[in-house]
């Protein structure tokens, strides 16, 4: 037998795996790593640590193929101010773990920060600071149908016990993210393309 039994083995040449970086964020395909088989219990189990070629962190992989860290939803954006960017990263985070109740508080905290430094009146509520983005245009036509979801869900979670589920936390991230790059890194991207003109 190549492996021992319930001992991780280092694997210098493992069959290929693809993933997304949970720390780096890069598509990697990487062989390196370590592997765990489990047989002896009634239902064998194989558990697997890949190395990322790229940042060079390990990830490991459950024997349901449960990626941890798992990638995180969106993207990284570029010209935020330090406090909302890791704010962003935290509920992107959260969301990996499971705790979209959590991920969605933060995305409100995010949007009404975003409003008062675009103007907007201090200490109102969630909805005002939505409408305030959206009249101000910051918010595009194309993601309007999104907004009253949005109102909803946001609204519930801090009046309310109300869980989020996965699929209303991952838009509002994808919303947020959306918001962010509209608000920072399109400018930001411009104002730079500008000068170089
Ligand atoms: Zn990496």
């Amino acid at each position: 037998m190549w492996y021992e039994v319930n001992r991780w083995k280092f694997i210098e040449q493992a069959v290929p795996r693809k993933y997304k970086c949970g720390y780096c964020e890069s598509i990697v395909q990487s062989t390196i790593g370590l592997m765990k088989a489990d047989t002896l219990a009634e239902s064998p189990t194989f558990h697997w640590i890949f190395v990322c070629p790229g940042c060079e962190r390990p990830t490991y992989f459950d024997s349901a193929d449960g990626q941890h860290p798992a990638p995180l939803p969106g993207s990284s954006v570029e010209h935020v101010p330090d406090d909302t960017a890791a704010l962003f990263e935290e509920a992107r985070r959260a969301i990996t773990v499971g705790a979209h109740t959590a991920a969605v508080m933060i995305c409100r905290k995010i949007l009404m920060h975003v409003a008062v430094e675009k103007g907007a009146d201090k200490n109102k509520n969630f909805v005002y600071y939505v409408n305030y983005l959206d009249e101000k245009r910051y918010i595009t036509p194309d993601s309007r149908p999104w907004i009253d979801m949005i109102r909803e869900v946001a609204n519930e979670a801090t009046h309310e016990i109300l869980i989020i589920n996965s699929e209303s936390a991952n838009m509002i991230i994808t919303f947020t993210d959306m918001l962010l790059r509209l608000v920072y890194e399109f400018p930001a991207r411009v104002r730079r393309s500008s000068s170089v003109a």
